[in-house]
């Protein structure tokens, strides 16, 4: 019953706020916080100074985010039941508003990078509402193992430009002409709907895709950024979810379910006034906000409940016109920042969102498709996308001028506002006629209820008219009778009343004298019952004065006594008391004796103990030191026996240090003279080479000389033989033979003299290579030498140092010796000294006790004999104090006694007084005073009944016209309800009184 009446009323829009931390700019700037959030009470408060005065504005929503709530809890619980409501078939959107830098994008997208999502496909903790609500579509779906397809699209409007964020690079690598060409057109889908014409549907398998979906649309916003100059932040976002489930029927069908889920992130508020009206910058920018200012109209008119909703004024809202005041479920997440400099835009976004609170929604499921009709649709559509295909690439479809298709798309639109707006006409005529049926309904009604009651009243009006006849006929025959009777009446009356009035008179007297003596004899009677009573009650009175006066005395004596007993009692026992608490006194006296007597010795034992302690310490102490001094002196001797060997060791190795550098000299002095004698014989030897070259070269030069000169003799012994044989002919050959041999021999020559210059000049490079070497090593061994020569001297240097520090050692170790050997023999006497004064001391203290010993037995002496003494006079006092009280209790009981016969004797004059009275006023009143006799003759006054003139007139019969008024008054036509009626006129029965009634 509610939910159809929800159904007819619609439900509200859901209005969310979320309110973001601190920016680190923020932070850093100190900027004071104006926004507090109550996530509990779902409050926004809003602090002020309004001319000095801090104020509070409080806003109420559906649900309140403060900065510290996450992502995910905005998720669960706000958007986990409307993503459950899209999955049952529902359309649901959901907003995101608020100024620039609020957290818009980040609350819908979230900063969801694939690379932050976690193992399993678990998402990061700032993923936004998109990729959390597409991992729920799919979990759900894949929990229920339902078939289905998921399809999303995601586009951006920008100065009411449709571009989609999911279209292919290629389109969105095209040059910018080509690309706003490509902006997207919005059409009537002939539903009632819009429809975005070629918009890119991205079918989704898995809730991973979902990522390089929202980069790849992110990144086409980024880049269209960078070529338009567009701003994100003004420029809305809508992500689509378009969900198909297959279910079957019992029946065997197969029947398509259908949910939409449509996340919109809206452009910057700032600059849009709370009724939606253009400001400053928003006004130059022209029509970039339009759609943002159109959304504010539509919001402000659907609450107002305004008779035209401005839909067609921009894109924005022709595409949301569902989710605003139609059959989606609505949800708005308002953002707001809680620093000061955003206080206006905060307050303006939180008056908006309040007011949107208002908007009513009226949300029905989606009628879910048999699978064939869809089929059957997708097939339509198909047909319909391969004809435009066909038309654009054959260009056989309808061309028309641009001019002509700009005026009949103008035309086109303001037919379909006129549609619309006479769609609202029908609406409020149809509200109208309805309103006009349900009052003829009303009517219809009524008109039978007194037709009705019309036919009941003729019924009863019938029988009622057959009545009044009758006693109409009735009525008049009684008045006929009546008449005569009154008459007769009237006569007796008036014999009657002189009668009357004579016996009256006489009565009164009569009556004046009774009443006269009646009221004597009970002033009579009352004056001795009063007086009788009086003796009673003073009777009684003294009566029980005596008895209480007798218990009292009674009371004193019973007193006297208890308290004589008692007070003999009590003394005894005081006494017992005294008697043993002396003996408890003197106990305890003897027992504090003997504490101090235990004290004293136990003090003598102790101090003895002490003395023995003290001085068995102090020879133990002395003996200790004692041995701790030998102990002590032996350590001294080995450490300066250790110091002496260690101090022989040192100048040991010193020398040894010494003898080894000594050593390690002389066999450097060794080795440089050997390095010397070497680099000499290398020299000598490098000498004998040269000389040997010099010798081989004149060797050489010889043998060439006598090879020359034996050839030169052979050759000419040889010519002088064959010169007569081939004189002429050879001696050419010879000559050119002793030619060819001569430059041989030159050659060798030089070649000789080249190998002694080359020999030469190794032999000088290796003659200086020696002696520069020679002289180095010379410098080297020379350094070396100084050197060793100075680390010898730094030796005995530091040996002469590390003696000397020996030495002070040594010393320093003997003075400690003779300062420890100095504090023993101060210890010593110090233990002594103690000693002595410890023994003076318990001699003092032992001296003392004894001293208190007997002043305390003194004491106690004197204290027994005071306290016998003070005893004995208190007994005495008790005593003395005794008989006095028995004295004078003795008298009180004399004097009860005699008060008590006082008394007696009171009782018995006063009983003798009230009985003489009492019969004196008896003897008065019952013999002396008489009284009359009544002697029964006396007729007894009686009132006769007579009637009233009035009354027998009254008894004579109406005119019947009177009658017929009377009746008419008491019984209308118009009414038939019971009426008070009037005294009626209509006689009653004759004599009858009319107040007996
Ligand atoms: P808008 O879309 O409203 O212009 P953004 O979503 O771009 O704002 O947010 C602006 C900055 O504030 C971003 O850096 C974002 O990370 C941060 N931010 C917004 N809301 C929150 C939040 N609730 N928690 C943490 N950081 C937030």
């Amino acid at each position: 019953m509610s939910g159809r009446h929800d159904k007819e009323k619609g439900v509200n829009v859901q209005v969310l706020l979320r309110c973001r931390p601190f920016s680190e700019d923020e932070l850093r700037s100190n900027a004071p916080q104006v926004v507090t959030c109550n996530d509990y009470q779902r409050e926004v408060a809003v602090s002020q100074n309004i001319a000095g005065k801090h104020i509070d504005r409080i806003f109420t929503f559906d649900k309140v985010f403060g900065p510290s709530a996450q992502q995910r809890d905005l998720y669960e619980q706000a958007v986990v039941p409307i993503v459950n409501e899209v999955l049952e078939g529902f359309n649901c959107t959901i907003f995101a508003y608020g100024q620039t830098g609020t957290g818009k994008t980040y609350t819908m997208e979230g900063e969801c990078k694939r690379s932050k999502s976690g193992p399993n496909g678990e998402l990061p903790p700032e993923a936004g509402v998109i990729p959390r609500a597409v991992k729920q579509i799919f979990d759900t779906l894949e929990s229920q193992n339902a078939e289905y397809s998921v399809k999303v699209t995601f586009l951006e409007l920008y100065n009411e430009e449709i571009t989609d964020l999911l279209a292919p690079e290629e389109i969105s690598r095209v040059a910018l002409e080509e690309k706003q060409k490509k902006q997207l057109p919005l059409m009537e889908d002939g539903k009632g709907g819009v429809l975005v014409r070629g918009l890119e549907e991205e079918i989704v398998t898995s809730a991973s895709e979902i990522f390089t979906l929202l980069e790849r649309g992110s990144a086409k916003r980024r880049t269209a950024e960078t070529f338009l100059n567009k701003q994100s932040s003004r420029s809305h976002s809508l992500f689509s979810i378009t969900i198909h489930i297959k279910e079957a029927t019992p029946e065997g069908e197969e029947l398509i379910k259908c949910g939409k889920l449509n996340l919109v992130d809206l452009a910057g508020s700032e600059n849009i006034s709370r009724s939606g009206a253009r400001e400053g910058r928003a006004r130059e920018a022209g029509e970039i906000n339009k759609s943002l200012l159109t959304l504010g109209r539509v919001i402000n008119a659907l609450v107002e409940h305004l008779g035209h909703i401005p839909y067609r004024d921009s894109k924005l809202t022709r595409l949301l016109r569902d989710s605003l005041g139609g059959r989606t479920k609505t949800c708005i997440i308002a953002t707001v920042s809680p620093a000061v400099h955003c206080l206006e835009e905060t307050l303006s976004t939180l008056d908006y969102a309040h007011r949107a609170k208002n908007i009513r929604n009226k949300p029905e499921v989606n009628q879910k498709m048999m699978k064939s009709t869809l089929i059957k649709d997708l097939y339509g559509e198909i047909e319909r996308l391969k004809a435009e295909v066909y038309a654009a690439r054959e260009k056989n479809g309808v061309y028309i001028p641009k001019e002509r298709y700009y005026q009949e798309e103008s035309e086109r639109k303001a037919m379909a506002d006129q549609i619309e707006q006479m769609g609202v006409q029908i609406e409020t005529h149809q509200k109208h006629s309805e309103d006009w049926r349900d009052k003829y309904d009303a009517q219809v009604h009524q008109c039978f209820d007194l037709s009705t009651k019309l036919s009941a009243t003729e019924v009863s009006w019938v029988d009622l008219l057959f009545s009044v006849v009758l006693m109409f006929e009735w009525t008049l025959m009684n008045c006929q009778k009546q008449n005569a009777l009154a008459h007769q009446a009237c006569v007796l009356r008036s014999d009657l009343e002189k009668a009357l009035q004579d016996n009256a008179s006489l009565f009164q007297k009569i009556g004046r004298e009774d009443k006269l003596s009646s009221d004597n004899r009970s002033v009579i009677n009352n004056f001795r019952t009063e007086l009788s009573q009086q003796i009673v009650s003073l009777c009684n009175i003294v009566a029980t004065s005596i008895s209480q006066q007798n218990e009292h005395l009674q009371c004193v004596q019973d007193l006297g006594n208890y308290f004589l007993d008692r007070h003999r009692k009590s003394i005894e026992e005081l006494k017992k008391k005294l008697s043993s608490s002396r003996a408890v006194y003197i106990s305890h006296i003897e027992a504090v004796q003997n504490v101090v007597r235990l004290h004293k010795a136990s003090s003598i034992a102790g101090l003895e103990e002490i003395s023995l302690l003290a001085s068995s310490s102090a020879q133990t102490i002395k003996d200790h030191l004692a041995s701790e001094a030998g102990q002590v002196s032996s350590i001294f001797d080995e450490l300066q026996n250790t110091l002496s060997t260690h101090q022989g060791e040192v100048a040991l190795f010193a020398r040894e240090m010494r003898q080894r550098f000594h050593v390690s000299s002389e066999q450097r002095k060794e080795v440089s003279e050997y390095m010397n004698g070497f680099l000499d014989k290398i020299l000598e030897q490098c000498k004998s080479l040269e000389n040997h070259a010099v010798q081989a070269d004149a060797v050489q030069m010889k043998n060439i000389a006598d090879f020359q000169k034996a050839y030169e003799e052979q050759s000419k012994s040889d010519a002088e033989k064959l010169v007569a044989d081939i004189n002429h002919l050879v001696s050419n050959h010879l000559q050119r033979q002793k030619e060819l041999v001569d430059a041989r021999l030159v050659d060798l020559r030089e070649t000789a003299t080249g190998n002694k210059a080359m020999l030469d000049g190794h032999v000088s490079s290796m003659e200086y290579v020696s002696t520069d070497a020679k002289r180095k090593w010379q410098e080297f061994s020379m350094q070396t030498e100084n050197d060793a020569k100075d680390i010898a001297d730094h030796s005995v240097t530091k040996h002469c140092r590390m003696e000397s520090l020996l030495q002070q050692c040594v010393s320093t170790a003997g003075s400690a010796f003779k300062h420890w050997e100095k504090t023993l023999d101060s210890v010593n006497e110090m233990g002594n000294n103690h000693v002595s004064k410890l023994l003076s001391l318990t001699r003092n203290a032992s001296d003392n006790i004894e001293q208190h010993d007997a002043e305390v037995g003194y004491a106690r002496v004197t204290a027994e004999q005071d306290v016998a003494k003070n005893s004995e006079d208190v007994l005495n006092h008790i005593d003395g104090l005794s008989e006095e009280e028995q004295g004078s209790v003795s008298k009180i009981l004399d004097a009860v006694k005699a008060h008590s016969n006082t008394l007696e004797t009171f009782r018995e004059d006063h009983s003798g007084e009230t009985a003489a009275i009492d019969d004196r006023a008896k003897e008065t009143f019952e013999q002396q005073y008489m009284d009359y006799e009544p002697t029964g003759a006396t007729p007894s006054r009686s009132e006769p009944d007579v009637p009233s003139k009035g009354t027998i007139e009254s008894l004579r019969a109406m005119p019947v016209e009177n009658l017929l008024d009377e009746f008419r008054e008491n019984n209308s036509y118009e009414s038939f309800e019971v009426k008070e009626l009037k005294p009626s006129l209509i006689p009653r029965s004759p004599l009858v009184q009319l107040n007996q009634q």
